[in-house]
């Protein structure tokens, strides 16, 4: 209990609840501070605005009628107006007293007091405390026509019964709202850190099962809202973690099984290369067929290494500003002499300059791999044409062939690690090459598009991003 008690309290729910009934307490207190005095204000205002016309009508009296009258007036007036009686005193220009009333209700006042003082000067207010000091008694003088004096006053008492009512009707009040509010922010709070709950439980059930598909679905609430931004980007996160380990997965099932066939070739050769009656030739033999698939299975650990690498954004990519011109080139004398042997015509067609950014050695693996294919599958006398250009700020280029093509039903593979296509089986290959392209170029923020009727050859589109369309050099194409 506990222990729970305290998990609650260190919950940024709880923190967030205690600070907003720390704010709502002191706007509750602020707003009643200011009533309270509101009120108060006003209230002695109406006594003093009472007593001023009091004086004013008594004085008026007095001049009319003399003393005895005003005396009368006032004992007329305090014994039948019950709900507004008042003090009033008549004393001498040297303040000696002539006749003083005090209201029964009101015992307590020292009325003497005034007689002890100086003669007060009009304008000013007197008060004079009750002898248990609860209330005070506020007077106000005026001097008459013939210099006497007229006091009249009010006991704050009535006053500040209201007021005392008021406090306690507040105080009683104050205790439930507080609670009220505490309770209702912390269900408020609580609602809306259910996300962060389904968070922590789905963080949770991955870092304890290991396993990225046992999370919780999250609720996203309140759409636009900063949690709403996170569960979200959570959930992208999670579907990008389970892609990549099915990835990884995948390369890994798929080199297990593809290293399967080369190496049980590779040992039945040599095994073979044991068996007794073998002469040192047939041996040499075995041993460089050995060399060879070895080196094969080299390159494909290597290429689909590669391609995880790419696809999984670890790649370490050397970027420099790259011109395509020479790599395409380059590339392009690299096939040159296989594409003679069959025939085939090898045409470039490349503007002067063409810069973007991106790993050399990369960017040659990707068009070499496209321009081989071109090569390979293309038969005698075809044609293969590299053209390169700027196109929107992007550079683009196309690698066609007069080859067969790719059958519309084969389309949908052609990037998949290890796939060949059927026609493909007699012409060497691993069936990585279109894969690593794709995921070089991915990594690179490039994308690559094939295309291809029945019969009509295949024309690859690569298009990568340029630093900037400033600094392009003229595009007028060259043909080489
Ligand atoms: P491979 O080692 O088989 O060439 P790739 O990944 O480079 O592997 O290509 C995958 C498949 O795509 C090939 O087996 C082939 O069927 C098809 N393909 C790729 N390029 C061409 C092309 N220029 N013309 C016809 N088919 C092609």
């Amino acid at each position: 209990m506990f222990s729970r008690i305290n998990r609650l309290r260190k919950t940024a729910v709880f923190r967030l609840t205690l600070w907003y009934s720390a704010v709502l307490v002191l706007s509750c207190f602020a707003v009643l501070g200011l009533t309270y005095s509101l009120l108060f204000t006003s209230l002695r205002r109406d006594d003093r605005t009472f007593i001023r016309s009091k004086l004013g009508h008594l004085a008026a009296r007095y001049d009319e009628a003399g003393l005895q009258a005003t005396v009368k007036e006032i004992e007329d007036e305090n014994a039948f107006a019950e709900d507004e009686p008042y003090f009033a005193r008549l004393a001498e220009a040297d303040n000696r007293t002539l006749y003083v009333t005090l209201p029964a209700r009101w015992p307590g006042f020292d009325v003497d007091l005034l007689e002890r003082q100086p003669p007060p000067t009009p304008g000013t207010w007197i008060n004079l405390t009750q002898r248990n000091g609860r209330d005070v008694l506020e007077t106000a003088t005026h001097v008459l026509a013939d210099g006497r004096l007229l006091q009249a006053g009010q006991s704050s008492g009535e006053r500040n019964h209201v007021l005392g009512h008021m406090l306690r009707v507040l105080a009683t009040v104050i205790g439930p709202l507080v609670l009220g509010g505490f309770v209702g922010g912390l269900f408020l709070a609580r609602r809306h850190f259910r996300p962060v709950r389904d968070l922590i439980r789905a963080a949770k059930s991955i870092v304890d099962t290991g396993r990225v598909d046992a999370r919780v679905s999250l609720p996203v609430h309140r759409p636009g809202s900063e949690l709403e931004q996170l569960v979200t980007l959570f959930n992208r996160m999670l579907e990008r973690i389970e892609s990549l380990i099915a990835g990884m997965r995948e390369a890994l099932d798929n080199v297990a099984h593809d290293l399967r066939t080369p190496l049980t070739r590779l040992r039945g050769t040599a095994e073979a290369a044991l068996l007794p009656g073998h002469d040192l030739g047939a041996a040499r033999e075995a041993l460089a067929e050995c060399l060879e698939e070895s080196d094969e299975i080299l390159t494909m650990l290597t290429t689909l290494m590669d391609i995880s690498e790419a696809e999984t954004g670890t790649m370490k990519l050397a970027r420099e500003p790259v011109d395509l011109v020479p790599v395409l080139a380059d590339a392009a004398d690299l096939y040159r002499f296989v594409a003679e042997e069959k025939a085939v015509t090898l045409s470039l067609a490349l503007p002067p300059e063409l810069v973007v950014v991106g790993d050399p050695h990369r960017l040659r693996q990707v068009f070499a791999n496209l321009m081989d294919n071109a090569v390979k599958y293309t038969p005698w006398g075809g044609r293969v044409s590299i053209a390169a250009s700027e196109q929107e700020g992007q550079a683009v280029v196309v690698v066609e062939d007069t080859g067969p093509g790719i059958p519309p039903e084969e389309m949908p593979h052609i990037w998949q690690r290890l796939y060949r296509g059927d026609k493909s089986r007699s012409q060497p290959g691993l069936g990585l090459g279109l894969s690593l392209v794709r995921a070089m170029l991915q990594a690179h923020g490039g994308t690559v598009e094939a295309a291809s009727g029945p019969g009509a050859g295949a024309r690859f589109t690569v298009v990568l991003p340029m630093p900037s369309a400033a600094g392009v050099a003229d595009p007028n194409i060259s043909q080489m």
